[in-house]
């Protein structure tokens, strides 16, 4: 079987995708179910009909595209992305798994190949936390991550909740039935911009995923006492900003100190009360972001900063309490789809990078339930999230041809 991608056509279309947006070019914006939102979906889905896939929606607004393959009974392979962009977004993140995977469909069509299991792109919504706070809603739903009734109530700023929101965008069925049932797929693939440089750099167009890394986020609060900036000694002083400073560079040490360079930590936020040039700091609110590909080594770093944390608080005689936000595992990809996604590269002679998703992406929650991997091309310099983000024409299309080949396999 020869496998054509149509490079033209999938530009063209990552284009136009482009231009149903809230922002003006280059920049995208596209929050979930917004009219830009919904205007897009529906310009996907069309052309997903037009290409004789099969199309249903769920609850949260997770779109399925099905190839029915020779035994529809069977476990179908998935592939996908998202659509949905953060404010002053670029145009490939998410968009080139939808419209590449689209792509490899139609590849595989055209190259008269007929699946045994059938084939179905996803399209996840609200994989951007931007509108509920959270990242991933749409995967966390269908693997069973959260509860219909947890995600029933996150809200937007604007005080709706999901259930409203997504209903009035016309997806009123059960968030309950939103969960796929066991042995759903057999396996799942996402192709997807790096959002990192090691692949221009190494100057090679694909990269397949080992692990994807995934955050613990916590929220500490640091309170002591505050007085006038002359008036109170050094000796009898309760800072809280100081108390913060020696936890924030703690936070820095541990992960420096884990023993890999897949341990990141990062204090993002520091919100200092009163914030005045004569008033001691009496409150400090801060953000942990900590992540690592291998769970134990996190949880590890985790337990280090507590330590630091208790040893600040005495020695200082501050209160530091902490609040864990959200704590995703990291996941190792499947071998199956890292070895059909390698024999594709061998087979076109093609070089290929072995890597760690820094970022995390649907996979990570699908992982949860099926078989799941990643496959990566270049951005020009890693650039994600900003209107400049920009990915070549040819990479794309060689990893859609990589991911043709690599669904043709798992459906076999
Ligand atoms: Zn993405």
């Amino acid at each position: 079987m020869k496998l054509e991608i149509d490079q033209k056509r999938l530009l063209s279309e990552l284009e136009t995708l482009a231009t149903i947006s809230d922002a003006e070019a280059p920049a995208v914006t596209r929050i979930v179910f917004t009219p830009a939102d919904l205007k897009a979906r529906a310009w996907i889905i069309a052309h997903c009909e037009e290409a004789g896939l099969a199309v249903r929606q769920d609850a949260v607004g997770n779109i399925f595209a099905r190839w029915k393959g020779a035994d529809p009974a069977a476990p179908a392979v998935g592939t996908g992305s998202h659509i949905d962009a953060i404010p002053n977004a670029g145009k490939y993140d998410g968009v080139v798994g939808v419209l590449g995977g689209l792509e490899a469909i139609r590849a595989l069509q055209r190259g008269g190949f007929r699946p045994k299991n059938s084939v179905e792109l996803l399209v996840f919504a609200t994989e951007e936390p931007t509108r509920f706070g959270i990242g991933c809603l749409g995967s966390r739903l269908l693997s069973g991550t959260l509860s219909a009734v947890a995600a029933a109530k996150l809200k937007d700023r604007d005080g709706e909740s999901v259930d409203d929101v997504r209903r009035r965008a016309g997806f009123s069925g059960n968030l309950q039935d939103v969960k796929l049932p066991k042995g759903y797929y057999k396996a799942f693939v996402e192709l997807h911009i790096e959002q990192g440089p090691l692949l221009e750099r190494a100057q090679t167009s694909l990269g397949i995923v080992k692990s994807i890394a995934a955050p613990a986020s916590l929220r500490i609060l640091i309170e002591g006492a505050g007085g006038h900036a002359g008036g109170v000694l050094m000796a009898d002083r309760k800072d809280a900003l100081c108390a913060a400073a020696e936890l924030i560079l703690a936070v820095e040490n541990a992960a420096r100190s884990s023993g890999a360079v897949d341990t990141v930590a990062t204090v993002g936020v520091c919100d200092v009360f009163p914030g005045a040039v004569n008033s001691i700091p009496s409150r400090v609110g801060m953000t942990l972001d900590i992540r690592d590909t291998a769970l134990a080594r996190r949880d590890g770093v985790m337990r280090v900063i507590e330590r630091a944390a208790k040893d600040i608080s005495a020695k200082r005689q501050v209160s530091i309490q902490s609040e864990v936000l959200n704590a995703d595992a990291p996941t190792d990809c499947a071998p199956e789809v890292r070895v059909a996604l390698v024999e594709s590269c061998r087979e076109h002679g093609f070089p290929f990078l072995e890597m760690v998703s820094r970022a995390y992406h649907d996979s990570l929650f699908m992982s949860r339930i099926v078989p799941a991997g990643m496959l990566f091309v270049p951005c020009r310099n890693g650039y994600s999230h900003r209107p400049d983000e920009y990915a070549a024409p040819e990479d794309i299309a060689r990893g859609a041809l990589v991911l043709a080949e690599a669904l043709a396999k798992l459906s076999t």
